[in-house]
């Protein structure tokens, strides 16, 4: 399967007409800062499909991209990002468990990929995601990426120590060097 073509449809902070297409969703979340918008980037092989802020915690709405016609990626807002205030961190929290949760986007078929930082492993704020995925039964993937950060010689090791901690197999990525794009691509489509 090729990305043969992407492109940048919508935002949205609740619902919305896009929810009522057939059309599938693979949606991304993750702490802000894990590399969301790069792994995107790197996947559909465009520099700034996804623009990555500057400032982490600031993209406040779940952003739709349409990929060869066919099917969305969805960008969901970072989590965890501590700088924002209270009441902000709500509200995304409230805008990523609605679309997680809500019934009208269970109709909806769905992959959703968790990003976490393979050389930091899984923080809390991942742990408590993973669970929210399993009690509801979603259809996910782990996703680790920053993979170029960690030597060769360590893979292993840590691989195995996030595997224990998420009790799941995960996929190893780095948007930097595109390692596990293949992998991912034939998991997701
Ligand atoms: P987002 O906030 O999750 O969308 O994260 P970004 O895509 O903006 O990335 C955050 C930072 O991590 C940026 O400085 C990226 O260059 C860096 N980054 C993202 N992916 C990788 C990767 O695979 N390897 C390395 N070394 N850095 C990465």
């Amino acid at each position: 399967m090729e990305i043969k073509s992407a492109e940048f449809i919508k935002g949205i902070k609740g619902t919305d007409e896009i929810l009522k297409e057939k059309r599938p969703h693979i949606a991304f979340v993750g702490r802000s800062n894990v590399g969301k918008s790069s792994v995107i980037n790197s996947l559909v092989g465009k520099k700034e499909l996804v623009k990555s802020s500057s400032v982490p915690g600031k993209t406040r709405e779940i952003n739709f991209f349409l990929i060869n016609d066919e099917f969305y990626f969805v960008d969901l807002p970072g989590y965890g990002f501590a700088k924002i205030k209270q009441k902000q961190r709500e509200k995304l929290r409230k805008l990523i468990l609605w679309y997680l949760l809500d019934e009208e986007l269970l109709q909806i078929k769905r992959k959703i990929v968790l990003i976490v930082d393979f050389k930091v492993g899984p923080s809390n704020f991942d742990l408590e995601m993973l669970q929210l995925l399993q009690e509801n039964n979603l259809n996910f993937v782990i996703l680790a990426n920053k993979a170029d950060k960690v030597n060769k010689g360590k893979r292993l090791n840590q691989q195995k120590k996030i595997e224990e901690k998420i009790g799941k197999n995960i996929l190893i990525y780095s948007a930097k060097t595109k390692e596990g794009k293949e992998e991912l691509i034939s998991k997701l489509i």
